[in-house]
């Protein structure tokens, strides 16, 4: 199978009442791990790169590794943009191959949010290639983008309804709590925002800042409307992880082919759980 749009996946999942999990991937290793996991479990899966990442090893060697991924197993894969800022950068990843983009407007006032947002839809749309943007601020860091906990600023009902209807984007992230990276306490997840904005919109939500979000209230999220779950943080830490623990066991390691081996396996590990937790196990039939 070729790599698909994630819209119609999400979609599915919205209806189904369980997410799709969505990792950031920064290696063929990691890419590999996570694609073994959704082998293993006959899940749906979105692969994902953030623009760091794109610029790390360029959007067309990441298209070529997932395309084959996808063609392999023959499941439901997705190849996506994190939080790009970037048009022009959109549009080179639309060109290479990637079948979803996330325009992250969200720094910006609402209707130059709603501007960037319908202006990467013409664009997208005419490639058949899934949109996700974001309302509110989700706080945090990931790659260069840095927001403070104080400006994370949460959805707002209302405007989610006027900004589906004003844009026609696929998918939504809704600031609503969580934050990037690892959380320090417990994150402060406003189940109420998210069940009222899922009350009014149709379409898939996103939930970001997925690393560390204890289970249940994954769970109740996914239960709300929830249909698309990222994990970034959480994932590149297993990974190192077992790196950092191969060389302080035997620092004269120096062969990839060793020292990756348990970084892959952890990574596989964890995207498995991760799936679980979504829901998603044993949806990749569901696609086809
Ligand atoms: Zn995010």
């Amino acid at each position: 199978m070729p790599l698909l749009s994630s819209t119609r996946m999400l979609q599915q999942a919205r209806s189904g009442k369980y997410a799709v999990a969505a990792f950031n991937v920064h290696t063929l290793e990691m890419l590999q791990g996570v694609t073994e996991a959704a082998i293993e479990t006959q899940s749906p899966l979105i692969l994902q790169s953030t623009v760091g990442t794109v610029n790390h090893l360029g959007p067309e060697y990441i298209v070529a590794a997932a395309t084959v991924a996808a063609n392999q197993t023959g499941l439901p894969i997705a190849l996506h943009l994190d939080h790009c800022t970037d048009f022009n950068l959109i549009v080179r990843c639309i060109r290479a191959g990637y079948t979803s983009v996330m325009i992250d407007a969200s720094m910006h006032p609402f209707e130059e949010n709603v501007r960037q947002t319908a202006k990467v839809m013409e664009v997208a749309e005419a490639a058949g290639v899934n949109v996700e943007a974001e309302l509110g601020k989700v706080g945090g860091v990931e790659d260069d983008i840095i927001v403070d906990e104080l400006d994370a600023l949460l959805a707002d009902p209302d405007e989610c309804v006027k900004f589906m209807d004003l844009t026609g984007v696929h998918t939504l992230a809704p600031a609503i709590g969580t934050a990037h990276g690892i959380y320090k306490g417990t994150p402060n997840i406003d189940f109420a925002r998210i069940a009222s904005i899922a009350e009014r919109v149709a379409a898939p939500l996103v939930l970001h800042g997925g690393s560390g979000i204890p289970a249940e209230q994954v769970k109740l999220a996914v239960s709300l409307g929830m249909a698309k779950m990222n994990i970034a943080t959480e994932l590149r830490i297993a990974f190192s992880d077992e790196i950092k623990a191969v060389f302080a066991n035997k620092p004269s390691e120096n062969d990839p082919r060793t020292y990756m081996v348990p970084a892959k396996q952890a990574v596989k590990q964890l995207a498995m759980d991760k799936m679980q937790l979504c829901g998603c196990v044993g949806k990749a039939i569901d696609m086809r």
